[in-house]
């Protein structure tokens, strides 16, 4: 149960977010493309196998939860009401392109489930053109609020067999305290677990996405975050774990803070550590372990203003390990970073993550936010930079 104090601070940020979330500018659908389709190889099915996957983003109105301010690091694309049969032709034209047997991500601008954002109407078409390419695996994103047995019989019948139907969904902290707070999101402990229980009894995979520095967190304590949630949902049934380390994006409240100086990313090698700590050999099923991590090398493009990172010198050889271990997701893909002593970085990493006093005190950090922001009275000179889709939760 959550005291008034934390009820009325939550309530400040939320209305603080969206507040900077309006500022965003909308998809100019002049301009914008309706559906942007990016390849990529990944890891996929029991044992995972790497497959090349096709990721289909479609234009909608944007998040709805995104639109109640509910996630402080988002910055998803906000825009006008869809011509839902025209996105569905468009959808289905470029969905048809992709060679039978690969795998297949439908993202809307937030959660595929969610009838505000993708009509059903919609969704069916979306689901029968992929279900006709015979994808090995076919993934999207969701709330688990949204996940109930009707739309997962619904899937159930436009998918095929073959095809591993997995359901990916931001779980940002397994602390539902920190998720509520510093992440602004609120959904329950048992929206996660009801939806992971249900998704196993018609044998979907899911996906925790778990991210490491939340807002008002110390590094230390952003750590310990981590590794507890990456516990906990595996604990809860997830099948993967996959680790987000957060960036300063423009139109999303956790940007604001850093350009506020209040927040700092996390570095590279506190994920690093934390995927070697969380890579005990228990997690080793088949050999590959149940972590996959995104999110660690967002370009600098206007949109992202501060990344997760190291020095120059030790900055390459992380994001090589990295891009390995998203495909070979063991320990020993992390050996060149866990043997590294060409910079200092390893050693200030332990010095950020040695506990201290202060890694109790985020509800102070998450009230110093708000303060600022009053004092400040908003970024009314801050300057808005357009938006591109890239993954939600
Ligand atoms: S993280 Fe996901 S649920 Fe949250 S606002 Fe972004 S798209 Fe919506
Ligand atoms: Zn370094």
């Amino acid at each position: 149960m959550q005291s008034t104090t934390d009820r009325r601070l939550r309530t400040k940020l939320t209305s603080i977010n969206k507040t900077i979330r309006e500022g965003r500018p909308p998809f100019d659908t002049a301009e914008s493309e309706n559906v942007a389709l990016h390849r990529m190889p990944i890891l996929t099915g029991s044992p995972r196998r790497v497959s090349e996957m096709y990721k289909f983003w479609f234009r909608t109105r944007g998040c709805t939860f995104d639109r109640a301010g509910q996630c402080s690091m988002c910055n998803y694309g906000v825009g006008p009401e869809i011509d839902a049969k025209q996105m569905a032709r468009a959808v289905r034209w470029q969905i048809a392109g992709v060679p039978e047997g690969s795998s297949i991500y439908v993202s809307p601008s937030g959660s595929l489930l969610d009838p505000r954002e993708v009509p059903r109407d919609l969704l069916r078409s979306v689901l029968t053109a992929a279900a006709r390419r015979k994808p090995v695996a076919l993934a999207f994103e969701t709330r688990p609020e949204l996940c109930g047995p009707e739309i997962f019989d619904e899937l159930r019948e436009l998918v095929p067999r073959t095809t591993r139907v997995v359901v990916e969904m931001g779980v940002e902290s397994w602390t539902p305290e920190i998720r509520m707070m510093c992440h602004l999101k609120p959904s329950p402990q048992s929206a996660y677990e009801r939806a992971v229980a249900l998704a196993r009894e018609y044998d979907f995979d899911t996906i925790a996405n778990i991210t490491m520095g939340g807002l008002g967190l110390t590094h230390a304590a952003a750590y310990a975050d981590t590794l507890a949630s990456v516990r906990g949902a595996r604990v809860a049934g997830f099948t993967t774990k996959m680790v987000f380390p957060l960036s300063a994006k423009a139109g999303s409240l956790l940007g604001w803070a850093h350009d506020n100086g209040l927040w700092e990313p996390p570095s590279l090698w506190m994920l690093v550590r934390a995927l070697a700590d969380l890579s005990s050999p228990e997690s080793f099923g088949d050999g590959i372990s149940d972590l996959d991590i995104s999110w660690y090398d967002p370009d600098l493009d206007g949109v992202t203003q501060a990344r997760p990172d190291g020095c120059a010198e030790c900055r390459p050889m992380l994001v090589d390990v990295l891009v390995r271990f998203h495909l070979d997701p063991r320990i020993a893909t992390l050996r060149p970073a866990l043997d590294w002593s060409r910079c200092d970085c390893p050693a200030q990493a332990d010095r950020m993550l040695s506990a201290s006093p202060a890694d109790a005190l985020w509800k102070d950090r998450l009230a110093e936010v708000a303060d600022r922001w009053d004092e400040s009275n908003g970024d009314g000179d801050r300057r808005l930079l357009p938006l591109v889709p890239s993954a939600g939760h």
